[in-house]
């Protein structure tokens, strides 16, 4: 079966699935995009993802160019046209082809729509969750937005790059003052010797996950201490846990960091009942 993806208005198989190469997110990384977890073939915290595609599209002034009914509709569609029971929808929006010129282009330029479903072994990754994963701390060496979920990943990729060269997964972001923003592509949490979560504080500095604010939920129902505050690596080094967490890893347990073990150096009671609630709301949801 071909997997088919969506490009501006029409349903096309991915291999011949196209845009402009005037299209100024391939000019200027001039989009902003959103990737939903596929449970069971539902579409997993779907009003927050679209609650934070509009943020993302206000910050940037984009007009989308479907309603919001209309991409509900194509997120299903192609769930159910690639038959994906476990994965992700990947959706981005960009500000459409037009001449190259920073400025923008006419208000009359329609903007980008590409969408496409990827299936992914729910497996493999409770497998990865049940040994954990290393991360490395690297500089974060973003725009002083990361907020905005733009296309703009450039020191997110170099940094995922570093980190997979030093044999881990993630790498974590730390700031001019030494805390750790978030990972390359996930927030990143520690549990204290009390058993308080900590994370760093929505603000600018971080993307605001949608599993993130999940999760925060999840531990307050669980009556969990919780700390909107950020850390710093040699407190993450001292936690008794840590995690990450985001649409695609959900809750992930982190059991190394700067090749030091984090706490019994091995996936903790917190992270992995984190993850287990997760996906009973998962399967709640569908
Ligand atoms: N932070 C960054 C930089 C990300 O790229 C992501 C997800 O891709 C997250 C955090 C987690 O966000 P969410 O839980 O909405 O997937």
């Amino acid at each position: 079966m071909s997997r088919i993806a969506y490009v501006n208005g029409r349903y096309i198989r991915h291999a011949e699935a196209g845009v402009s190469i005037d299209d100024r997110a391939f000019l200027f990384s001039d989009g902003i995009y959103e990737v939903i977890e596929v449970f069971q073939g539902a579409l997993i915290d779907e009003r927050g993802h679209l609650d934070r595609l509009a943020r993302s599209a206000g910050a940037l002034r984009l007009t989308p160019p479907l309603s919001e009914a209309a991409l509900k509709f194509v997120m299903r569609e192609l769930v159910a046209r690639n038959r994906v029971r476990h994965g992700h929808v990947y959706l981005q929006i960009t500000r459409g082809a037009a001449r190259r010129e920073h400025v923008f282009p006419s208000a009359k330029t329609p903007t980008t729509l590409v969408a496409f479903a990827q299936a992914h072994d729910p497996d493999a990754g409770e497998a990865k969750a049940r040994k954990g994963i290393a991360v490395i701390s690297v500089p974060d060496i973003r725009w002083k937005r990361p907020d905005i979920k733009t296309v703009s990943l450039l020191p997110n990729v170099l940094a995922k790059q570093q980190a997979r060269e030093a044999g881990a997964y993630e790498a974590w972001l730390v700031d001019a003052d030494g805390f750790v923003t978030e990972g390359a592509s996930s927030n990143a949490w520690i549990v204290d010797k009390q058993g308080a979560l900590i994370t760093h504080p929505a603000d600018s500095a971080i993307l605001s996950g949608i599993t993130r604010a999940r999760i925060l939920e999840i531990a307050k129902a669980k009556g969990l201490a919780l700390v909107e505050r950020a850390f710093t690596v040699a407190q993450a080094h001292d936690a008794a846990e840590a995690f990450i967490s985001g649409a695609t890893t959900l809750v992930m347990p982190v059991v190394k960091l700067d090749g030091r073990p984090i706490g019994a150096g091995a996936p903790g009671p917190v992270a992995l009942g984190l993850r287990a609630a997760f996906h009973e709301f998962a399967v709640k949801s569908g």
